[in-house]
């Protein structure tokens, strides 16, 4: 890691993050021998471990032995006691405080995450580790008179049956205004008072308030997932008319923004009337092209931070539409269970970023995927931190302070190089297969290359696929795989009820062009076997995925961590009717896919 950036830009917290890097990377063995052996000793009295024949003079190779690879679901039962109000040691000797809640997104329903004081000092450091890096990454910022303008989505907390606080993770790092700064590439454009404001509408409304009203100031765009941003983006589409005519008069005039104290944390802010300012965003918005929004309102903007790897990439062409390709920095790989890596490279394509694993999180352990060992059988040894090879996949396995015991996270990540002595992985897909209707099992990554090979036969076209969800559908026999499809067709959403923009064939070459894309399996069973019948697309109305997103909020989601369910199921009929509503038109596979192409 070459340090270029100016001297003045670090603070004493920034250097020692800095060499607390560096030295928790070269030690990365040791620093995973010591996590694990002060894991098991503090929570050597813990019944899940005891059960499990552990005490306290375990060693990691007899946890080894006797501790089982388990899912969040089979420690569930022990989490439900403690949210429950069983207050014995159950997973985790130190008393649990709260629970961490997961956005169900990325597989499966909300997860409660237990955790504990001191466990929450540990992921700060996460964020101080982040803060530092990113100024060496940018040492052409000016950190000190500069802002980020960094979004956030608040969730209402709410307590167990036993009166147990639960959060999202970043409501929690909201709440610690301390330490805000520390979560944040240097100052933010919006007062955190606003970021913790709960309603959607009224926070978001003063949060662009803020970010534009300081325009020349902000140097980086962000929000934590891409998708977030997005939401930013068609937020500001359908609301900038208010937003100029507040700036114009230096006050709020919205009136559905009733909440007091917002208003007057705005108001810190927004401390004069700007008509210049008001004027030049009017221009730029009312000529309703919003490609290459971002640097018009905000010139002075050097780069774009939210994740945009695994199935987030999907998001890639729709940010470089808005930002008009400024550079996207993905900052993080976390879980609720667990802060888990940090992209610690220099700027580079989203589609090549990897994350160094902090080896001060948790323990961390892999379970190489489809390896097999000498005699041809399936391996299902799982392997430390320091003992992955370059290139080889693995499923992340977890063990926590707060009681998460060889949890596997159900992710797939790739190791592509290393940092000092501690692996750099990308992110390859969730486990689970999303679509199986003859155990063809096509996974997220099949079904993300299939949509981004179709991307390309739309391009021509000046079309964007702005989001994307599919499910087996099992109604037609044999069964087929629908895809919901949401365009952006050069600046139009795809509103209309026939499609006047592009040819019905080229969408048909789409689904031809998905089909080609996957599995020999899946081919063999359509065009072979003919046990699958022709992949369809659905192109859905413009503000469909908006709409299921916030489907998924009311449902208890929070926004921050949101992510559109890539496959959908048999349970999630009202996620179906919301897309079938909103379905203008729809196309077939015309030809078999060719078998024996890869
Ligand atoms: P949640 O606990 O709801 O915040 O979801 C955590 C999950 O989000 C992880 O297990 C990953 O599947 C996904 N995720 C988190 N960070 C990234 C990242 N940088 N790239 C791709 N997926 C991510």
């Amino acid at each position: 890691m070459p340090s270029h950036v100016e001297e003045s830009w670090l603070d004493e917290r920034d250097k020692e993050a800095l060499q607390h890097i560096q030295h928790i990377t070269s030690n990365a063995g040791e620093i995973q021998r010591q996590i694990l052996s002060e894991i098991l000793s503090t929570n050597a009295n813990v019944e899940y471990l005891q059960q499990h024949g552990l005490h306290a003079s375990t060693g990691s190779s007899t946890f080894k032995k006797l501790i089982p690879l388990v899912s969040y679901e089979q420690l569930k039962p022990y989490i439900t006691r403690i949210a429950e109000g069983d207050d014995s040691p159950i997973l985790c000797s130190n008393p649990i405080t709260a629970f961490f809640l997961s956005s169900g997104t990325s597989g499966g329903e909300p997860k409660l995450v237990p955790i504990y004081e001191k466990e929450f000092e540990r992921r700060l450091s996460f964020f101080n580790y982040l803060m530092a890096r990113t100024k060496e990454l940018f040492p052409n910022i000016n950190w000190h008179k500069g802002k980020a303008m960094n979004f956030h989505f608040a969730k209402p907390d709410h307590k167990t049956k036993a009166g147990i606080l639960v959060h999202t993770v970043f409501s929690r790092l909201l709440k610690r205004s301390l330490n805000l700064k520390s979560v944040e590439s240097g100052n933010n454009a919006i007062p955190d008072d606003i970021l913790r404001c709960t309603n959607t509408y009224q926070s978001l409304y003063c949060q662009l308030l803020c970010g534009l009203y300081q325009n020349d100031l902000v140097f980086q765009v962000g929000a934590v997932l891409a998708s977030g941003l997005i939401h930013v983006f068609k937020f500001l589409e359908n609301h900038w008319v208010d937003l100029v005519s507040d700036i114009r008069r230096g006050s709020i005039n919205n009136p559905k923004i009733t909440d007091l104290s917002l208003r007057e944390s705005v108001m810190k802010i927004l401390v004069k009337p700007n008509p210049q300012l008001a004027d030049l965003i009017e221009t730029e918005c009312s000529k309703g092209k919003w490609k290459g929004i971002v640097p018009k309102l905000w010139p002075n903007t050097k780069y774009i931070k939210a994740i945009a790897t695994g199935s987030l990439s999907q998001y890639i062409p729709l940010l470089n539409y808005y930002t008009n390709n400024l550079p996207i920095f993905s900052d993080h790989y976390g879980s609720t269970e667990c802060f888990l890596g940090l992209n610690l490279d220099p700027i580079c394509d989203p589609n090549e970023t990897s994350y160094t694993l902090i080896p001060t999180m948790a323990y961390f352990e892999f379970l190489p995927i489809d390896t097999t060992n000498i005699n041809g059988e399936v391996t299902q040894e799982l392997v430390d931190l320091v003992d992955v090879k370059l290139g080889q996949e693995y499923e992340l396995v977890i063990t926590t302070f707060a009681g998460l015991y060889r949890c596997s996270l159900g992710d797939i990540v790739r190791v592509t190089g290393f940092t000092n002595k501690a692996p750099k992985f990308s992110f390859v897909r969730r486990k689970n297969v999303v679509l199986n209707l003859e155990y063809e099992k096509t996974n997220e990554t099949d079904l993300r290359m299939g949509v981004e090979n179709a991307g390309g036969v739309l391009k021509p076209f000046g079309a964007t696929i702005v989001d994307y969800t599919s499910y087996a559908d099992t109604s037609t026999i044999p069964g087929h795989y629908v895809l919901y499809w949401e365009l952006l067709i050069d600046g139009n959403d795809h509103n209309t009820q026939t499609n006047h923009f592009i040819p019905s064939s080229v969408f048909n070459d789409c689904c031809f062009a998905i089909e080609e894309s996957f599995t020999t399996f899946y081919r063999i069973k359509r065009s072979h076997e003919k046990t699958i019948n022709p992949l369809e697309i659905r192109i859905v109305k413009s503000g469909t995925f908006e709409k299921l997103m916030k489907l998924a909020i009311n449902g208890g989601a929070s926004m921050n961590q949101y992510k559109t369910p890539r496959s959908l199921n048999s349970n999630q009929i009202h996620f179906i009717q919301l897309l079938e509503s909103n379905v203008v038109c729809s196309y077939f596979s015309q030809k078999n896919p060719r078998v024996g192409l890869h």
